[in-house]
């Protein structure tokens, strides 16, 4: 049996994903733990709990998954929810009628749905403002707020917010600071460290990392927290399905691993776009001019693997790049071990009008990659080629709005 079970001796959270789990099969001595699927347990006796009667309340699997997410994340425990946003919907229920929360005006957009549609139906109060704006923490200062909520790096700029600077705020006024932590994942963020009250993840993109999982989860810093949380996951039936809690668990066995092949790459490619003359702009926490640099430096163990830029030329050039490309899917998510190329203007971002898509910095020509851990070479080839073709489009472009431009003024 010595070889069975948890480790005896001190590891650290590398080892400690790797080995999740590793011996909890005490009935065939299996090395990787068993799937759960049942729905409920036996009772011993009428009304004599065990610790899992219902599969809704918990679960083996699932619990082990959970037990794996808080260890990354340095929480004292964890919920797995059915998604990303199962996992916010659940956090946002620690709010009742009349409480304010503060979030990001540029918060992930299911996130900016779901807090606009509570609040219009009176469950809470909302006011989304700019977290970057050192003007904004004095005004949640004198607006106490009963919830702070951070997402860091944002979408799809990748702009940084100091979660250490609103976890102070947080608890000089009360509020509970959540951060949503899933563009980082724990191996390059970890929020609690930082004074965060809870985490929260769509473990769909980087902690499940195979694009085969919607899933999501909450960590709590303390006990209290967390009881509340588990218990709005189960009266809500929020909870993670056990098949998806193990895919979930196996694919944070590889987390560090894949994290050290992301970062090297998007490094790369950053790299490579920052050289490139289509490109106008480059987002990327990494690059000493982005305005969250030290704050990232600070923060981060690492710069994240999503990556955003600007190409010269609009529509067109993003229509000649995206046909080009081969080793970026023309998809949604991120965080997974494929390559993704997004338009945010047509996709993620679509659901907002004009306006508010231009206010937010969001132009036709910007593109979005979640940089998986392919080759570096092909993603670099591939990339070379689709710019170029870009490249051909925009000249083309750009001449054409030039010489529209003259007609106009000549008729002017
Ligand atoms: C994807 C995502 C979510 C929502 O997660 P789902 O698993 O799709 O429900 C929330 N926050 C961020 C930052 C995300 O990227």
């Amino acid at each position: 049996m010595a070889n069975r079970s948890a480790p005896r001796v001190a590891s650290s959270p590398v080892t400690r994903a790797v080995r999740a789990g590793l011996g909890a099969d005490t009935a065939h001595r299996a090395v990787m733990p068993p799937i759960h699927l049942s729905t409920n347990f036996f009772f011993d006796a009428p009304g004599v709990y065990a610790k899992y009667d219902y599969t809704r309340t918990a679960n083996p699997t699932r619990d082990l998954a959970a037990e794996t997410i808080a260890e990354l994340e340095g929480g004292c425990g964890a919920v797995v929810t059915s998604s990303g946003m199962s996992a916010i919907a659940v956090s946002t229920r620690l709010l009742s009628a009349g409480d304010l929360l503060l979030a990001p005006r540029d918060c992930y957009g299911g996130s900016y749905r779901l807090f606009s549609v509570e609040a219009n139906r009176g469950a809470y109060r909302v006011e989304f403002v700019d977290l970057r704006d050192p003007g904004s923490l004095e005004l949640a200062r004198r607006l106490r707020p009963r919830m702070i909520w951070i997402e860091t790096p944002s979408n799809p700029h990748l702009r940084i917010t100091d979660i250490a600077a609103w976890a102070r705020v947080a608890r000089d006024v009360g509020a509970v600071c959540v951060t949503d932590n899933t563009f980082l994942s724990p191996v390059n963020q970890r929020p609690l460290e930082f004074g965060a009250d809870l985490v929260v993840h769509s473990t769909t993109k980087f902690l499940n990392g195979h694009g085969d999982v919607v899933g999501g989860a909450v960590v709590a810093a303390d006990e209290g927290l967390l009881e509340e949380v588990a218990w709005w996951t189960n009266a809500m039936g929020a909870s993670g399905a056990p098949f998806d809690s193990y895919l979930t668990l196996r694919g944070m066995r590889t987390l560090h691993a894949r994290s050290r092949v992301h970062e090297e790459n998007a490094v790369c490619i950053v790299d490579l776009l920052n050289r490139s003359d289509v490109v106008a702009r480059v987002h990327h926490p990494s690059l000493p001019e982005n305005p969250g640099h030290e704050i990232a430096r600070r923060q981060q163990m690492g710069w994240g693997s999503l990556v955003s830029f600007e190409l010269r030329g609009g529509r067109a050039a993003v229509d000649a790049f995206v046909d080009r490309i081969e080793h970026f899917a023309l998809a949604e998510s991120l965080g997974g071990v494929e390559s993704l190329v997004a338009h945010p203007w047509t996709m993620t971002h679509a659901s907002m009008d004009e306006p508010a898509r231009l206010a937010a910095g969001i132009g036709e020509g910007l593109l979005r990659l979640s940089v998986g851990i392919e080759a570096c070479e092909d993603l670099e080839a591939d990339l070379k080629r689709a710019l170029s073709r870009a490249e051909a489009v925009a000249g083309v472009a750009g001449e054409t709005v030039v010489r529209r431009w003259r007609s106009v003024a000549r008729r002017g």
